[in-house]
C-alpha cells in the first residue's frame, strides 16, 4: 500500500476539500492556505515531479489546470488573479513527492488573501 499522502487522498483514506474531480485529475485546497482558495491539482496516477513526467502524464495534468484557475477564480469574486507554481525535488521546497500544482489566487487587499 501506498505511503503516499496525495495517493491516500486520491483513494478517500485522507479526507481532502475537492474543488474539482474527474477519471485522472483531482483538484483540492491545501490544508495550509497560503491565499484563500490555495488548491493543489494532482494527476491520480502516481508521479513524483516535473521532472519524471512523460509528455502524455503532463498533458493529462496541465490541460485540466485553465478550468480549474477559471472554477478557482470564479469562486472567490474578490480574487483578481492567480499564480501557478509546482515545486520540483527538496532543493526547490517539494515536501510531498506527489507531484502538484499550486494554484494561489491573488487578492488587492492584502488581508483578503491573508
Ligand atoms: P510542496 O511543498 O511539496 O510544494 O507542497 C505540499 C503541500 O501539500 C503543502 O502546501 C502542504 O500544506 C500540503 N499538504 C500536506 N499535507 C496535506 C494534507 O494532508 N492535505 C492537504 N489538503 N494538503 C496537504
Ligand atoms: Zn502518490
Amino acid at each position: 500500500m501506498s505511503e503516499c499522502i496525495f495517493c491516500k487522498i486520491i483513494n478517500g483514506d485522507i479526507p481532502s476539500r475537492k474543488v474539482y474531480e474527474d477519471d485522472d485529475v483531482l483538484a483540492f485546497l491545501d490544508i495550509s492556505q497560503v491565499t484563500k482558495g490555495h488548491t493543489l491539482v494532482i494527476a491520480k496516477e502516481h508521479v513524483r515531479n516535473l521532472l519524471e513526467f512523460t509528455d502524455d502524464q503532463a498533458s493529462v495534468l496541465f490541460s485540466r489546470i485553465p478550468a480549474i484557475a477559471r472554477a478557482v477564480k470564479n469562486a472567490h469574486p474578490d480574487c483578481g488573479g492567480l499564480n501557478m507554481l509546482m515545486n520540483s525535488e527538496e532543493i526547490a521546497s517539494q515536501s510531498v513527492f506527489h507531484a502538484h500544482v499550486h494554484l494561489l489566487p491573488r487578492y488587492s487587499k492584502v488581508s483578503d488573501g491573508f
